[in-house]
């Protein structure tokens, strides 16, 4: 469950945006190799979120993909897929570049979101 490790950097900053005030959703956008689970990730948020200003918020999760360039036919293309193959000669030979973010995008606190949040520290 490393996403318990991710949620966890996105505490503070969570906390600190709130400012007190009630937090109903967060959208987060996370790159496709980090590989989450949306499942996994609402239980660890739910997890870290638990006694803070976003405890019982819902969580919207935005998967960007990553880029893949084949080293066989030299395509480049996007994946959401963490174990990425070449989509067009499926080839296990590829570069994969992006699709490692993890932005918190926006908050919506009572019916109004708050945009432009900024990034968590990245643990590594
Ligand atoms: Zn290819």
């Amino acid at each position: 469950m490393h996403e318990i490790g991710m949620c966890d950097g996105l505490r503070d900053l969570i906390d600190q945006k709130a400012a007190g005030r009630r937090i109903t959703s967060v959208r987060l956008r996370v790159g496709a190799r980090h590989a989450v689970v949306n499942e996994g990730f609402d239980q660890a948020f739910a997890l870290v979120a638990d006694g803070t200003a976003a405890q019982g918020a819902v969580l919207d999760l935005v998967v960007t993909p990553a880029t893949v360039a084949c080293h066989v036919c030299g395509r480049k293309s996007e994946s959401t897929d963490a174990l990425a193959v070449c989509p067009r000669c499926h080839a296990a030979d590829v570069e994969v570049t992006g699709g490692d973010e993890l932005v918190l995008e926006s908050l919506r606190f009572g019916l109004s979101w708050e945009e432009g949040t900024g990034v968590p520290g990245r643990p590594r």
